[in-house]
């Protein structure tokens, strides 16, 4: 999705106005229960690491993707078949068949949390004004 700024830019005040109120609820409730799950998660004793950056080419993985191995564990973070080191940087490395899978009991939906969300507007933005500087 473009940024609100371009979303402005584009479509004007009022448009981005409705297109806002019409999302954000959603946006809200989706992050509620992902803090909810991420809280029991780690009370459950589970890793929980997430390899996602806001920030497009650092690392790798999926906004819902979270480390599903006990807490202190050693090597890499693993959910299912990925897995990545602490720098963010993943892989797909399958468990060997015949081995219980890795998993926690609560999905995650995709959406970034609000500093993510931040993090990858004003990485947008800049991006977009180099692009059109350079077009000039
Ligand atoms: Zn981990």
């Amino acid at each position: 999705m473009a940024t609100w700024k371009q979303q402005r830019a584009t479509y004007g005040w009022r448009r981005t106005a409705v297109e806002y109120l019409r999302r954000q609820p959603r946006i809200w409730r989706r992050r509620a229960v992902n803090r909810w799950y991420d809280l029991r998660a780690v009370l459950a004793g589970y890793c929980n690491n997430q390899p996602y950056p806001a920030i497009p080419g650092e690392g790798g993985g999926y906004a819902h993707w979270r480390c599903a191995l006990k807490r202190g564990h050693e090597g890499m973070h693993r959910p299912r078949n990925y897995v990545w080191n602490a720098g963010g940087h993943t892989d797909n490395l399958p468990i060997p068949h015949g081995q219980p899978g890795v998993d926690q009991p609560w999905e995650r939906s995709m959406t970034m949390t609000r500093r993510q969300d931040r993090q990858r507007d004003r990485w947008m933005n800049r991006r977009y004004a180099e692009m059109r500087a350079s077009r000039d």
